[in-house]
């Protein structure tokens, strides 16, 4: 089996509420689909997620696209799909970073060797080592009395971790946390994202004082390029330390780990370049005796279920902790690009789980009315 063609296509889709993070407010999702052809008739499905609104990432849906058609596509056509390292070194070789572009083109290749064997993309990755995934669900910075009532709503819904996003402004953080606790009690796990919003110092400060209210862990404290600032603050404090920004390639991994940096590894499909290569970034995890959670970006259900089929495959990704990637997007977008969609009545159903779907392949089906609808032309 061959690969013949590939297209991609940037698809626009709009929340119902803008969603507010340190970075940034987020109006709408804005991905790259990603379709590889193959000669005997199979076509993977891929997807580039990004969190656009933000200085989250370098690479944008109008680099992501150009990026792909251009320069990693010619370079791919004729490789056999099952040949996955072959490819990634391929796209090295015309282009280096370029992760979220690579990830597009990953997924679209398990989904494609899935599809080839009638098997879900876990069996392929690992197996299935544990099916269910505790998902968690993210708020948005808003005022401490609002984010306390949306705390509330979805401990309601079943949600067993929330993520309180904080470093908008500093000195609110506490008073967030503290309301949120207050509302959903001791049982429900709460962890802090500040996506490196604070100075080491201020970041050691503040989290101190917020120990008493138990937060399960503080991811991205401080700037992603800080590894230093970020050690000196998981030396300081109680509280684990989880890096997302700052771990994106293999090094960069390497780099927080031997610097005793974090004590957690926020793998993003997305951002770390796709299925195989997050695999490779769990195992540095696991030879660190690290754990991992799959982060959310602002992805559509292809991305998604390309989360759990990783968390299913990986024991590094399911020592206890939640993973928001695996779960329904916690940001009120008001459509998906597939026809079935997880959504947050299957989080109560499941009592905060999710699980895969059974493929073959990732297990999407593409809704080519609602491709239409939303596609930037
Ligand atoms: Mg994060």
């Amino acid at each position: 089996m061959k690969i013949t063609k590939i297209e991609t296509k940037i698809v626009r889709i709009p929340v119902e509420t803008p969603y507010v993070f340190s970075h940034g407010v987020l109006r709408a999702f804005s991905n790259v689909v990603v379709w590889v052809w193959t000669d005997d008739g199979i076509v993977g499905i891929g997807e580039s997620s990004f969190v656009p609104g933000g200085g989250v990432s370098e690479e944008t849906p109008e680099s992501t696209k150009p990026m792909i058609d251009h320069y990693l596509a010619p370079e791919i056509i004729g490789e056999g799909p099952f040949d996955i390292e072959l490819i990634h070194k391929k796209m090295d070789a015309v282009v280096p970073r370029n992760l979220i572009a690579k990830s597009g083109i990953d997924l679209a290749l398990w989904d494609i060797m899935g599809k080839a064997l009638d098997l879900p993309a876990y069996k392929l990755l690992g197996g299935e080592y544990k099916p269910k995934i505790l998902a968690t669900y993210t708020l948005s910075i808003d005022t401490p009395e609002k984010m306390a009532e949306q705390a509330e709503i979805r401990k309601s819904l079943g949600y067993l971790t929330l993520v309180v996003k904080i470093g908008h402004e500093p000195e609110y953080d506490i008073e967030r946390l503290k309301l949120v606790r207050e509302a959903v009690g001791p049982e429900v796990k709460i962890r802090l994202d500040a996506n490196e919003a604070y100075r080491p110092d201020q970041a050691i400060k503040i989290i101190r004082r917020m120990e008493k209210y138990d937060p399960e862990f503080v991811e991205e404290p401080v700037k992603r390029w800080d590894i230093d600032g970020m050690a000196r603050v998981a030396r300081a404090v109680d509280t684990p330390i989880s890096s997302d920004e700052s771990n994106t390639t293999l090094e960069s991994a390497k780099k927080i780990i031997e610097k005793e940096a974090a004590d957690i590894l926020n793998i993003k499909i997305s951002k770390n370049g796709g299925l195989f290569r997050s695999k490779k970034i769990a195992a540095l995890a696991e030879s660190a005796g690290i754990p991992c959670i799959v982060g959310g970006a602002n992805t559509y259900e292809i991305g998604r279920q390309a989360c759990r089929h990783f968390a299913t495959s990986t024991a590094q990704a399911q020592m206890g902790l939640g993973s928001e990637g695996c779960a329904p997007a916690s940001q009120s977008k008001i459509d998906d690009v597939t026809e079935k969609v997880v959504t947050y009545e299957d989080i109560s159903r499941m009592e905060g789980y999710v699980v895969a779907l059974p493929g073959p392949g990732l297990g999407v089906e593409l809704d080519g009315e609602k491709i239409k609808k939303y596609a930037v032309s």
